[in-house]
C-alpha cells in the first residue's frame, strides 16, 4: 500500500516561512531508519538494548558511563570527546555501544 502522505514518492511538502517547500516524508525516514539498523548486523540479543533500558544498580561508575554515552549520542556527528567503554565482561559495555548506535540511526 502507497504511503498516505507522499504516494510513495518520499518527499511531502509543507508551509514554511509562508511559502511551501518539500521536505522528506516520515515514511522515507523511517524506511532509512529500518534499512541503515538492518546493515548494522546488531546481534539478535541487542536488537532492544537503549540507554533507558541500561541498569545501573546505583553504581555511580555505571550511572557515569550512561551519562557519557547519552552526551556523546546528543553530541554526535560533533562530540567534544570520543566514548571509551572499559570493564569487566558482563558490565554492559555491549548494551551501552549499542544503546548509542541505535539511537543515532533511530533519532
Ligand atoms: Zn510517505
Amino acid at each position: 500500500m502507497p504511503c498516505s502522505i507522499c504516494d510513495d514518492t518520499g518527499w511531502k511538502a509543507i508551509e514554511s516561512d509562508g511559502g511551501r517547500r518539500v521536505v522528506r516524508c516520515d515514511c522515507w525516514r523511517n524506511s532509512l531508519a529500518a534499512r541503515l539498523l538492518d546493515n548494522a548486523r546488531i546481534p539478535p540479543r541487542y536488537k532492544r538494548c537503549d540507554l533507558e533500558a541500561f541498569v545501573t544498580y546505583t553504581n555511580e561508575k555505571l550511572l557515569s558511563a550512561v551519562r557519557q554515552a547519552q552526551r556523546f549520542a546528543a553530541e554526535f556527528p560533533t562530540p567534544q570527546k570520543g566514548l571509551c567503554l572499559i570493564g569487566p565482561p558482563g558490565i554492559g559495555k555491549t548494551h551501552l555501544a549499542v544503546a548509542v548506535l541505535r539511537r543515532l540511526i533511530i533519532t
